[in-house]
Order: C-alpha cells, then sequence, then structure tokens
C-alpha cells in the first residue's frame, strides 16, 4: 500500500529502515519516512501514548532527571539576556545570543508551558514576573515547588483551562514526542487569547548535522520522536489551525553535535544494543559551542522555534 504522509497526504517514502532505540536499547525496529511533497518525516509503526510510555524509562529519561549544571546556568543566562535588565550582561553575552533559548520576558501575562518537566523554565519565567501554570503528565508525586509554579499532573487534553486563557503557549522539544498532533495543537489554538502567541522548539530536520550523520542525526531519536519537522512543513502545521506565522529560527545547541557523535558510535559498535562508553561530558558541549555558533551562523542549526500568532 502507497504510504501517506499525515500532514499533507502527499506520497511518502522510506528513507531509513531497521531504525532503533539508541539511547536506552528498549526493543522495537521502526522505519523512517519522508514525504516526498513537504518533506515531513515520520515513524513507522507510529505509536500511540499507550505504545510509547515504554520508551520512556523513568529510571533514565532525561525530563525525569535534574537538570544539569550546565543547563541551568544556560537558562538562567537566556532568561536574564531576555529581560533586558543589564546592559553590561546583554553586551558581554550578545556574541553568543544566536545560541539561547529565547524567553519570551513578558510581566503580568499568564503563560503555559505544555510538557514542562520539573519546571525549570517555568521557575525563570516567574522569577522575571510572568504568571505561570504548568502541564507534565510523566513523574512522581508534585512538590511545594512546582505546585507553586502551576504545574498539574495532567495532558493538556485533560485540562480544564477555560479557552482564551493565555498569552503564551510554549512547547520546548514537546511536539515531536506527541502522537496526536493535531487535537494537541487544535487545543493550543483554543486556550490562547487573541494576539497570543505559541512557542514551539523542534529538532530542525533541515540541519548541517542531519546532513552529515543521516540516520544517527540525534534529532530523530527513535522512536520518542514520532515527527521530524523542518522550517517549511512545520509553517503548513500550524497554519491548518489558523496560526499566523510571526518569526521562524534555527540554530544550534552543542547536545545536538555530542548526541549525534554518541548514536554514530552505538551504530558503529558490533553490539549495537549496548551503552557506548565514551563519555560525553559538559566539556564536550563547552568545546563544541563555537562550532555551534559557526553552524548557526551558517543557518545550519539543528534546532527550529517558531513564533506562531493567534
Ligand atoms: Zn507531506
Amino acid at each position: 500500500m502507497e504510504k501517506r504522509c499525515p500532514l499533507c497526504e502527499g506520497k511518502a517514502n522510506i528513507l531509513y529502515s531497521s531504525m532503533y532505540d539508541k539511547d536506552y536499547f528498549v526493543s522495537g525496529e521502526f522505519s523512517l519516512n519522508k514525504c516526498s511533497n513537504c518533506e515531513f518525516k515520520f515513524i513507522e509503526p507510529l505509536l500511540n501514548e499507550k505504545q510509547i510510555a515504554k520508551y520512556y524509562p523513568p529510571s533514565e529519561y532525561y525530563s525525569y532527571h535534574k537538570k544539569s549544571k550546565l543547563s541551568i546556568l544556560y537558562h538562567k543566562i537566556s532568561a536574564e539576556y531576555y529581560s533586558n535588565k543589564n546592559l553590561l550582561f546583554n553586551i558581554l553575552f550578545w556574541p553568543f545570543s544566536s545560541l539561547l533559548y529565547h524567553y519570551r520576558i513578558d510581566p503580568g501575562k499568564k503563560l503555559l508551558e505544555i510538557g514542562c518537566g520539573d519546571g525549570m523554565q517555568l521557575e525563570f519565567y516567574k522569577k522575571y514576573g510572568l504568571r505561570t501554570a504548568g502541564l507534565e503528565p510523566y513523574g512522581l508525586n508534585l512538590t511545594q515547588r512546582e505546585k507553586n509554579l502551576g504545574i498539574e499532573r495532567k495532558n493538556i487534553l485533560k485540562s480544564n483551562f477555560p479557552t482564551e486563557s493565555f498569552d503564551y503557549i510554549i512547547m520546548k522539544e514537546v511536539l515531536e514526542h506527541i502522537p496526536n498532533q493535531d487535537a494537541v495543537l487544535k487545543k493550543s489554538y483554543s486556550l490562547l487569547k487573541n494576539g497570543g502567541k505559541l512557542i514551539i522548539v523542534v529538532p530542525n530536520g533541515d540541519g548541517l548535522w542531519n546532513k552529515i550523520f543521516g540516520k544517527n542525526w540525534y534529532g530523530y531519536d527513535v522512536p520518542r520522536h514520532l515527527y521530524t519537522y523542518n522550517p517549511k512543513n512545520i509553517k503548513i502545521r500550524l497554519e491548518k489551525y489558523g496560526f499566523k506565522i510571526n518569526k521562524i529560527r534555527t540554530y544550534d545547541i552543542p547536545y545536538m553535535l555530542d548526541g549525534s557523535i554518541k548514536f554514530y558510535l552505538v551504530d558503529k559498535q558490533k553490539d549495537k544494543r549496548k551503552k557506548h562508553n565514551l563519555i560525553f561530558s559538559s566539556l564536550s558541549k563547552i568545546l563544541f559551542t563555537p562550532i555551534s555558533l559557526l553552524v548557526t551562523y551558517m543557518k545550519g542549526g539543528s534546532i527550529l522555534e517558531v513564533e506562531a500568532e493567534k
């Protein structure tokens, strides 16, 4: 049977077969399909909520973990930079600004983060004056700190926020994990106020590391990433629900190179289902920062950020 693209109904073909979990080695084999029309990529078989759960071993998956010190520092710098409070600080970090996560510092505004993990980003948003809410279906009982940030253990589709509640909805590295893209994006649209903004960050299937590492590109992270977008097809997706695209930006982050090297080495081993013992550390991420800057400058970044408005 001919494969059809779940986004545009165009004809889709297998790009890579025999893909597998190169991070936690949960069993299963997948192929990665690419639409010949809009270039949207999707895994096959596609997993639903229940089937995908086993690929998130709670003891391993990073979003359950406390964030690394380096990651917290990165977000601290990003939030401070976008608060524009300190001119000297901004001059100092200006050369690296294209690598920073774009915090929408807009005091008094209401922001919802879908898939907020332990709430690290919400904490920065709250610190700079936004009113926060968060949804994270996976994890242990909520701590007091999480409750104070407005986090609930709920799926967006089961949330009971009134429509037009939020000025901002953010999804950072979340959309690619969600089986029912339609339902979640429609719901996000309804929860935004008129003029409200949806900020999505996903891996960029058009980036340089994708071209170099192919099936071992870290952004594929099969099968946790069900879908891979690029600047062209994310636009098609969001316009479907009535969003207006304000801005599309690509940038690079050192962990994309770091992770791609790790996947490549795993794949080159005799025993493919074994962690590679080369240690990937904070140091490699710091060393790769100048490379990420160069790749961002060349417009080959592996991260895609979209700002869409209702
Ligand atoms: Zn398509």
